[in-house]
């Protein structure tokens, strides 16, 4: 029998919104590996440091993923693309990115590929496929992002509010990363993710693991373990609150935390 893959997500930074200028956290992204395949997704200030802490060697990225024209979702690209390809001397990986990011200045003859794309299209990378997703963001043309592999699917939400007509997007997901933005009881922002988004969107997809990350301020405050836990009790679904070196390797079910303390946010 085949041995399922090896996959790890990698969370570099949770900060979003505000907290990121207010240095409340790193807004590296996140990165994905399934076997040799490793993905950088919205590299945002802190993705080089937080990646070393996490132990993650960016010259191993096969693809970087920008999904919207907000600082803390691109401007770390082209340090990456310098990790990645050795400033320039071995010409390699590929770049995505939503169409409000055409004319940003990315080191784009360091790479092997780069394409924009808009919501629903797909690009290959061997065994792993992603498909781009709807948003509904203040970037009107920012985009999530849904990675198949024969073992698993991972959906990530990006920025977006709520809209009944983007949860298709979402279904046959396996985990479902939210960028939970602000907590419970918070004013309303069609543009972000709250705790009562995240609930509704949870109720109708059922993955088997809810992950939430990319916090605001507000969110710190309210501590986004309570607001992880709060949404398991509504929805039933397994809830993790990412932070900074979260690690988890959902096909062996383990979770680590490669920083020292577990119970601070
Ligand atoms: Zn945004």
């Amino acid at each position: 029998m085949k041995n399922s893959m090896d996959c790890k997500i990698i969370f570099l930074g949770t900060a979003g919104s505000n907290a990121t200028y207010q240095q409340l956290r790193s807004a590296g992204g996140m990165v994905l590996k399934f076997d040799d395949k490793q993905f950088h997704i919205d590299p945002g200030p802190g993705a080089l440091s937080s990646a070393r802490e996490a132990s993650v060697n960016l010259r191993e990225t096969d693809a970087i993923f920008a999904t919207h024209n907000h600082l803390n979702h691109y401007n770390d690209v082209n340090a990456v693309i310098n990790a990645m390809t050795y400033a320039g001397l071995d010409k390699a990986g590929t770049l995505i990115f939503s169409k409000s990011l055409s004319e940003a200045r990315f080191f784009k003859d360091f790479l092997n590929e780069f394409s924009s794309l808009g919501p629903q299209q797909s690009k290959d990378f061997d065994e792993v496929t992603v498909r781009t997703l709807r948003t509904k963001h203040s970037d009107e043309s920012a985009i999530g992002l849904k990675f198949t592999t024969p073992d698993l699917t991972i959906t990530y939400t990006s920025d977006t509010g709520y809209s009944k007509d983007i949860l298709s997007d979402y279904k046959n997901s396996d985990i479902l990363i939210l960028n939970n933005v602000h907590p419970a009881k918070t004013k309303k922002d069609s543009n972000n993710l709250s705790t009562e988004d995240s609930i509704k969107i949870l109720k109708v997809v059922k993955p088997s693991l809810a992950i939430i990350q990319h916090y605001g301020s507000k969110m710190y405050e309210a501590n986004p373990l309570y607001e992880a836990r709060n949404i398991q009790k509504e929805t039933d679904i397994q809830t993790i609150a990412a932070k900074d070196g979260l690690m988890i390797n959902p096909l062996s079910k383990s979770v680590s935390l490669r920083q020292k303390s577990l119970s601070q946010y």
